[in-house]
């Protein structure tokens, strides 16, 4: 969908939901890792880009302190609430984000008074796009009126959604929110997550992705991906760094011809996979100044191998799409994307044989030709109050 008619639906939701007119519509698209898995807490490298699926937050100030939130996605289950004092929500509720954002903006004395909130989005909940990073910078600038045009304007507002997003349970790093607030059209997005530094890469119009739905639903408090954030840590404890992003060949070998000093099971694979995953990383960007595509596509099988053997994240459903797509004309590469453990796999085909990739994709698949998407756009609609960005 278009972002002027998801702006259009946006509006109507909301008139319908609230018998108003918003304010402003915030546009925040979601985010897809191309490569980097688990290298973000670990201090490394990711890239990343936006896609042109968004969360759309429209909203609008009321003159009580009571907030009103709505969400297509959720019907039936609209919350009217009246400051912090309203009554707990269960867990997983959708409306616990919204209302943990609002709190931290409070708590910034950045949003005084109450807001009707309608959120109305084509990118799908709980599929490793970032929904819930999306709707949170949403909010953030929609309500908080935050700028967001440098990066230690973006850095404010990604810390202020982690920390909502840490409130409701999932403990997250920056990548999502800075992803989304960094997202330029016709980019991917170079992360560096020690620095925070984002840079965006120009991609190249030959270049198309498919992302492909395993249908296999990951928890993200799931022990999996605990494990693998748990051998991470100790991995570092053991070699005496701060983070695996320290770690370079050099050394690692010196450590381990180092009389005993030894590492536990699980720990080496996990210090090789992010050292090798920041590698590709860095030689993607490179792939990519360079017009290389197979090299490019190359890394993301490479990665996907790394996180099957090494982090023990893939599932037979990711790894079968991953083979069967391997022998279709237009392929250049594969992997898993996001935590792993389900989720969607993401695929690098040529451009020009993107239809044809698709076409040959067996009826029922849960497939979505996937376009870079831009950035985030604030949209006044019926403005009272003004807002920067
Ligand atoms: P992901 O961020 O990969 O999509 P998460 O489990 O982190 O998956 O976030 C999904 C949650 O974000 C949903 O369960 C819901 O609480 C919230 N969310 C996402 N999209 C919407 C939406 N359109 N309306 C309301 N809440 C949403
Ligand atoms: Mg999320």
């Amino acid at each position: 969908m278009s972002l002027d008619a998801l702006s259009r639906r946006a509006v109507r939701e909301f008139q319908s939901a609230f018998q108003s007119t918003p304010e402003l519509l915030v546009h925040a698209p979601g985010r897809l890792e191309l490569l980097g898995n688990h290298t973000d807490y670990n201090q490394g490298l990711v890239l990343a880009t936006t896609l042109d699926l968004a969360v759309n937050v429209a909203v609008a100030r009321r003159p009580d302190a009571t907030h009103r939130l709505h969400s297509s996605a959720f019907p039936r289950a609209d919350i009217h609430q009246r400051g912090e004092r309203g009554r707990q929500l269960p867990r997983g509720h959708w409306a616990r984000y919204a209302l943990a954002l609002l709190g931290e903006l409070e708590r910034e004395a950045l949003s005084p008074g109450g807001w009707d909130i309608s959120v109305c989005s084509d990118l799908p909940p709980g599929a490793g796009l970032s929904s819930s990073a999306a709707l949170l910078v949403a909010i953030a600038i929609a309500v908080g009126g935050l700028p967001h045009r440098t990066a230690a304007q973006r850095l404010r507002i990604a810390r202020l959604c982690q920390a909502a997003e840490h409130r409701v349970g999932v403990p997250c790093g920056l990548l999502d929110y800075l992803a989304i607030l960094h997202g330029k059209a016709g980019h991917a997005l170079k992360l560096d997550l020690r620095t925070n530094r984002v840079r965006p890469i120009r991609w190249p119009r030959s270049l198309a992705l498919v992302l492909i739905d395993s249908g296999v639903r990951h928890q993200l408090t799931g022990g999996g991906y605990a494990r693998i954030e748990r051998a991470c840590a100790t991995a570092a404890r053991s070699l005496g760094v701060a983070s695996l992003r320290e770690v370079t060949r050099a050394t690692l070998n010196r450590f381990l011809s180092t009389p005993g000093r030894r590492l536990r099971p699980g720990e080496l694979d996990a210090i090789n996979h992010v050292l090798t995953e920041n590698e590709r990383v860095r030689l993607a960007v490179r792939a990519l100044q360079r017009g290389e595509q197979e090299g490019l596509g190359a890394l993301l099988s490479e990665s996907h191998r790394s996180s099957r053997d090494r982090l023990s994240n893939s599932t037979p459903e990711l790894d079968d799409w991953v083979s069967r797509c391997a022998s279709t004309p237009g392929w250049l590469g594969g992997r898993l994307t996001g935590g792993g453990f389900g989720g969607m796999t993401v695929h690098l085909v040529r451009a020009a044989r993107q239809r044809a990739f698709l076409r040959q994709l067996s009826p029922g698949t849960s497939a979505l030709a996937a376009r870079l998407g831009g950035g985030l756009r604030v949209i006044p609609v019926n403005r009272r109050t003004p807002h920067s960005g």
